[in-house]
């Protein structure tokens, strides 16, 4: 048996990559998309194509039934989520399952606790994972607050138990304004996610986000691979990646990689996932995991050499992972840059029409992206529209590789980030690898004055 026909749950690039590594192993695909993307090129490269809705995601990506029913119709024995849309949501998990068609993601349970901040990091520590100190989940009473602050030392920062996007997080100086900052954060909470449960832990001066790679089996089997570092970003939104970590050495990335594998050995955890941290000083600290691929998972993809969403489908078919840990190996480097259709520097979104589009190549190059020449950007999703990423035997080479690269890249007609991109690969801080989660913002303060 086996999966033979996968539908993609999305849109965009990530379609397309799920697409390429379905073809590679002789498995149909199809399409869904919202009337919005009817002339989009994962539509047109796909076996297959269902119309889900209207442009709104809600009426369309988000569409559970209609979802459903297209891949009833289009005899799919696989769904693949992408990142973003339906992929975290645990129910969707489930009725996929409930339909005999095979789910390429992580356990529902899994996607559930690691949903919940509060059920994430209580998960995360119970496996051994370093945690940000802070309150042993949630905090009500101000004063618990109050001696779990004084016991960690301020800054502190509350976050919201079912927060995400950086939304109902308060950083609290002193004392004096822990009440008032817990009860903004609560409200905020309460407005935004319909849930008022707020818990605390200690505020990181400076530090960078670093996060690793992992993948299981479902069957108590799994392996990590390696770090990426990704600290560039703007309004808790990253920009540019990398793998390796510049500040990470190797016996440090096969220690905390197996702390984090066996972790998910322990959970019996199936398919790819990422364990965040905040890294200062030397420590790393568990924020999140995410139960799924990643934007930026194609950095791991080429210092490693492993197909991350062909290993997705294996395990979803009951197979085991085709690698070892001995088996996986880190060469060289490589770097991502986002590009998204907005202005480089104010960030306004471009939508529209693309008037002229010239891919950037050579050794090395990898460009992911759904977009052609005369292609109409809509403007009712993600503005990102390609993944440049660049490898190179070393750091110095592959942001050498990558200049190159974003001369080469022409999309015209839109504004694009390529401009930030390349200004950004002129900082002395980046060159050196020197910088922290918040460098790109005050970087971008000192231009504006
Ligand atoms: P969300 O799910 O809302 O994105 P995260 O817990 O992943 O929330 O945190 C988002 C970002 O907020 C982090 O990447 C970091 O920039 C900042 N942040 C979160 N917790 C802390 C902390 N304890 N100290 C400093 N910064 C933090």
């Amino acid at each position: 048996m086996g999966i033979s026909r996968i539908l993609i749950a999305n849109r965009g690039e990530i379609a397309l990559r799920i697409h390429r590594a379905a073809h590679e192993m002789g498995i149909e695909t199809v399409a869904v998309h919202s009337t919005a993307d009817a002339d989009a090129m994962h539509v047109r490269l796909a076996d297959h194509a269902v119309c889900i809705g209207p442009p709104a995601a809600g009426d369309s990506y988000l569409n559970v039934a209609n979802i459903i029913s297209a891949a009833e119709i289009a005899q799919a024995d696989a769904i693949h989520p992408g990142y973003g849309f339906l992929s975290e949501n645990a129910k969707f998990a489930e009725i996929v399952e409930a339909h005999d068609i095979a789910w390429i993601g992580p356990k529902p349970e899994h996607i559930r606790t690691m949903g919940d901040k509060v059920e994430a990091k209580r998960t995360a520590g119970a496996l051994g994972l370093p945690l940000v100190p802070g309150s042993d989940g949630a905090v009500s009473d101000f004063d618990e607050a109050r001696r779990i602050s004084a016991e960690i030392g301020y800054p502190v920062i509350i976050k919201a138990a079912s927060g995400g996007g950086g939304r109902g997080m308060k950083v609290c100086e002193s004392e004096d304004q822990l009440e008032t900052l817990m009860q903004q954060a609560g409200s905020e909470a309460k407005a935004a996610f319909g849930d008022a449960t707020v818990y605390i832990e200690k505020y990181l001066g400076n530090p960078r986000h670093i996060e690793f790679q992992v993948f299981g089996d479902g069957r108590g089997n799994a392996v990590h691979l390696g770090e990426r570092d990704c600290s560039l970003q703007r309004r808790h939104q990253k920009v540019l990646e990398e793998a390796p970590s510049p500040v990470i050495s190797h016996e440090e990335r096969m220690r905390m990689g197996e702390v984090c594998a066996s972790a998910m050995r322990d959970m019996a955890y199936r398919g790819a996932g990422t364990i965040e941290f905040l890294w200062e000083n030397g420590e790393f600290y568990f924020i999140e995991m995410n139960t799924r691929l990643q934007v930026e998972h194609p950095v791991t993809e080429m210092i490693t050499g492993i197909d991350l969403v062909r290993e997705q489908i294996r395990v979803a078919d009951g197979k085991d992972l085709s690698c070892k840990q001995d088996d996986i190996t880190f060469t060289g480097h490589a770097i991502e840059c986002r590009i998204n259709a907005e202005d480089p520097f104010t960030f306004a979104p471009s939508p529209g029409k693309i008037s002229y589009y010239h891919a950037a190549g050579g050794m090395h190059v990898r460009v992911d992206s759904g977009i052609y020449a005369g292609y109409s950007i809509p403007p009712y999703y993600d503005s990102m529209i390609a993944k440049l990423i660049v490898y190179g035997r070393d750091r110095e080479r592959c942001m050498m590789r990558l200049k190159r690269a974003l001369e080469e890249m022409v999309i015209e007609g839109v504004k694009t980030s390529v401009p930030l991109h390349q200004a950004l690969l002129e900082q002395d801080d980046v060159k050196s690898g020197d910088y922290s989660i918040k460098w790109l913002e005050e970087w971008l303060k000192t231009r504006e004055s």
